[in-house]
């Protein structure tokens, strides 16, 4: 090993080009090691191209980095690709803000190749930052879903569907966004509050009704729907508004008429009981559109601007029109009263903008009659936390629209589709063709299969972007067609995939998405497990966001800290679990590499030849070993269920408190004395014939061990030190490609082998606290505790001459030495008496009685004071303090 302290910068450089270079992390099915059955696949979220790393970029794949070194090590051969979401309105978007440009100003082609560009530049960007991370990625096997490749797989799935009889074309009311201009499916609807006003808002009848009522009122928070009302409602149990059922109102400013209708959907709770409804300001105005057969009135068009409906408000943004109707409706008469409220409203998550409803014709993938089989899809999986299924579980129990794919943008995939425009029939691309665009390619009939007419129309829309990035497991296993054997898949063997990693807050896109598609095309379930995890939280455990100023940028995170110290940090919380980003935990990943480091130097410098296995290893080390088993187990077992904070802070206690703080304090003592006994010296304790080999293997196998142990966590400077100490040359043996270790077998008390390194750890700060070599000769210590079998051992490692094992417990009185009262509790129940108890106790005037403290008339239970005793021993010698044992040394 080199002299002098750890490196990280120029030894995580130096590694992770290394392992770029020399594709230690790729897979390959043709190698002979790879075995079909037991490949660890991984199908990792493809980022979306939308502005660089964040710390949830960091947190997710190192999570995934963590399962997939394990697993290498552990199954060996390990798929993990990579891929980038470049399609759809995330990628225009981004293109819009980085050349300042508007989508609308260009030709489709021309804003497509914009796109490309700027995604290309972003992924190259991206992918840098991420190989700086020291990712385990296979850089061969990335993707980006508009790539040919992918743009084949994903019109391949939109025909296998149609053919399936699961996807139709409608004309029908869509949610839609107005600021980019498409129709949106449900998942890409969320809430959003929005400061507004109630509006109560009078309607009159054309003629009064039979009592000689003229009027009613209706509230609402959108005049501006006024022009779009169609109907209005009324409850069949709404005793005092039945009368109005049948009438005919008058629409205030705008003066068309309406039908009054019963239905029992009317909320009877909210406002008045009579509602308008317009097409369209809710799901339930789509709802009674639908179900009572109304007119469309469309007021409000693609953009969210007033149509010519509206008469003088033509022009108009919705927000405009609601303040200019209610003015004059007040101005009219109309406006009987008027309330600041606050409420949800629906957004497009993309761009927080309102939501509307549009009448357009759309596609759809039909995913209600098949809600029952994705719940069971979704319960055959692991899921790490178990806890994510619930998520998974309300998303599709509160599903109310089958999966709405069409786009009306520029970049994305095309749906390979033309209409006859004649009859309308749909004629779709031959499976061998794709990709095709049918705004450039021609239809693969001549004439209308069902008229004959010779004339088609392309389908300018394009594919949601969820509907080709729920396909990754496929288009990770290469999935595709062809004529003589139907869907195949280039690696079989990757498929179901073993791990989904993701973030939770896409449980509802990404993963159920991928559920519909796999499950549909394959009939399998496409993962085994999912791993959910958490969101990265400011130190105040708040959502970073820019507004706040509280975004912590990982690029200087990367700069000031080791990559190896900051994996440290992503495994300190539970997976699934938000957490908040600690630079102290960070600063604890940095004294653990040094410690790793200075420890590694240590067991070289004692151990610096490979040391065969003796016949008949030194009861210290042999329990050492056997601890080592079992850290080994329950590492393996951690692992294996995803909990990586449980398995680090384990291995971190065992390496520093067990390993470094007392076995190697004990072994650099039997090395150093071991060898110097080869040599004549006169005198000496019992180690003089200690044989070093046994403590050498014990710390060279530990050591070994450790360093594989970490390896998935700390890639690094295992790597550095692996090479540094037990790979020949320059060779490419990476720890990373290496087995998994198992436990040895080793057999032995390790209890009694935990309080013989306590009672040693006593002896050693005895000795040093009054000033004695360690090689110091001490006459008698007496140890009551369980140390059978290593009484040996702990008087040959301290030089013990006589040492005694007491089968009981020495003469020790123990004494009250101080009684603490719990003011908190107490201060409230006894006020002023308090003082008392207080002068009762230093004078001794007490009564201890079991749980109970009797004093000044008072009986205190057990939580309410604390009694802290003090051990003397008044025999022959110094009794020192050990938790595990009592020592007595003369
Ligand atoms: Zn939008
Ligand atoms: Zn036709």
């Amino acid at each position: 090993m080199p002299d002098g302290d750890y490196d990280p910068r120029a030894t995580e450089e130096e590694w992770q080009n290394r392992w770029v270079d020399e594709e230690t992390y790729a897979y390959d099915p043709e190698h002979e090691e790879v075995d079909p059955n037991t490949v660890y696949s991984i199908d990792t979220p493809p980022p979306t191209v939308s502005g660089s790393l964040h710390m949830g970029h960091l947190y997710g794949h190192t999570l995934q980095d963590f399962a997939a070194r394990f697993h290498r090590m552990d199954d060996g051969a390990v798929m993990f690709p990579f891929g980038y979401d470049d399609n759809g309105i995330a990628s225009e978007r981004l293109t819009e803000s980085e050349l300042g440009i508007r989508h609308q100003d260009f030709e489709r082609r021309e804003f497509q190749q914009k796109c490309r560009e700027v995604c290309a530049e972003y992924e190259a960007e991206f992918t840098e930052k991420m190989q700086d991370l020291g990712m385990s990625i296979d850089w061969n096997r990335t993707y980006k879903t508009i790539e040919p490749r992918v743009q084949r797989i994903s019109q391949l799935s939109f025909v296998d569907l149609y053919e399936q009889g699961r996807e139709y074309r409608k004309k029908a009311p869509a949610i839609w966004c107005p600021e980019c201009e498409t129709a949106i499916s449900q998942v890409e609807q969320e809430d959003a509050e929005r400061h507004t006003h109630f509006n109560d808002i009078r309607f009159d009848l054309t003629e009064p009704t039979e009592s000689g009522r003229e009027s009613f009122v209706i509230g609402t928070t959108r005049p501006e729907l006024l022009p779009a009302c169609v109907s209005v409602f009324v409850h069949p149990d709404d005793d005092e508004n039945a009368e109005l059922v049948g009438e005919t109102a008058e629409i205030p400013i705008f003066g068309h008429e309406v039908p009054i209708i019963e239905d029992d959907r009317v909320d009877l709770e909210k406002g008045t009981g009579v509602v308008m409804c317009c097409t369209f300001g809710d799901q339930k105005d789509i709802e009674w559109y639908q179900a009572h057969d109304l007119p469309l009135r469309v007021a409000i068009d693609e953009s969210a601007t007033m149509t010519d409906l509206a008469g003088d408000y033509e022009g108009l943004s919705t927000h405009e029109a609601r303040e200019a109707i209610v003015e004059d409706l007040d101005e009219l008469g109309y406006l009987e009263s008027r309330e600041e409220l606050t409420h949800t409203v629906q957004v497009h998550e993309r761009c927080e903008t309102d939501v509307e409803f549009r009448v357009s014709k759309q596609w759809y993938v039909e995913i209600l009659d098949h809600k029952e089989e994705y719940l069971e899809a979704g319960e055959q999986m692991d899921w790490f936390p178990q806890k994510m299924f619930t998520r998974y579980e309300h998303w599709i129990e509160g599903l109310e629209w089958d999966w709405l794919i069409s786009r009306q943008r520029d970049s994305g995939i095309p749906f390979p589709v033309w209409y006859c425009t004649d009859c309308g029939q749909e004629v779709l691309a031959e499976k061998a063709d794709l990709p095709v665009d049918p705004l450039s390619d021609d239809p693969p009939v001549d004439s209308c299969p069902d008229c004959g007419h010779d004339e088609f129309e392309p389908e300018d829309d394009v594919f949601d972007t969820w509907a080709t990035s729920s396909l990754t497991p496929l288009v990770n296993a290469g999935w595709d067609w062809d004529a003589d054997e139907g869907f195949t898949m280039e690696n079989p063997e990757l498929y179901p995939f073993d791990l989904r990693p993701q973030g939770h807050d896409i449980i509802s896109f990404w993963l159920f998405h991928t559920v519909i598609k796999c499950y549909e095309h394959t009939g399998e379930v496409p993962f085994d497990a999912t791993m959910i995890n958490g969101h990265v939280l400011d130190e105040n455990r708040e959502k970073m966001s820019k507004s706040r100023g509280n975004v912590v940028d990982p690029a200087k995170v990367v700069a000031e800290y080791p990559i190896d110290a900051i994996r440290y940090w992503a495994a300190s919380t539970a997976v699934g679990d938000d957490f908040p980003f600690k630079e102290k935990d960070i600063v604890a990943g940095e004294k653990l590499l040094r410690k790793l480091w200075n420890a590694s130097k240590l067991v070289e410098h004692l151990a610096p030849e490979p040391v065969d296995e003796p016949d008949e290893l030194a009861p210290l080390d042999e329990w050492l070993l056997a601890e080592l088993d079992a850290i080994v187990e329950s590492t393996t077992e951690q692992f294996r269920n995803y909990e990586f904070a449980k398995a680090r802070d384990r291995l971190r206690t065992f390496f520093w408190n067990t390993f470094c703080d007392d076995y190697l304090e004990i072994a650099k003592q039997q090395v150093e004395e071991g060898a110097a006994s080869e040599t004549p010296r006169d005198g000496g304790g019992g180690a003089a014939d200690a044989d070093p080999r046994s403590t050498q293997y014990a710390l060279q196998t530990a050591h070994r061990t450790f360093l594989q142990l970490f390896a998935p966590l700390m890639p690094h400077i295992t790597e550095e030190l692996w090479h540094d100490m037990y790979v020949e040359g320059d060779a490419t043996d990476s720890i990373h490609t290496r087995d998994w270790p198992a436990p040895r077998g080793y057999e032995a008390d390790l209890e009694g082998g935990e309080a013989a390194m306590a009672v040693i750890g006593a002896l050693r700060r005895y000795k040093s606290e009054n000033q004695l070599p360690l090689n110091e000769p001490l006459d008698h210590v007496a140890v009551y505790g369980n140390v059978d079998g290593f009484t040996d051992a702990i008087a040959g490692v301290m030089h013990v001459e006589s040492f005694e094992l007491l089968d009981s417990a020495p003469e020790i009185t123990t004494e009250v030495a101080d009684i603490g009262l719990d003011y908190a509790t107490l201060g409230p129940k006894y006020g002023g008496k308090v003082g008392e108890f207080d002068a009762a106790i230093d004078s001794g005037e007490y009564e201890l009685d079991g749980d109970t403290l009797s004093l000044a008339g008072e009986t205190l239970e057990a939580d309410e004071f604390e009694v802290r005793e003090e051990r003397t021993y008044s025999g022959a010698g110094e009794m020192l303090s050990a938790d595990e044992a009592v020592i007595i040394v003369n």
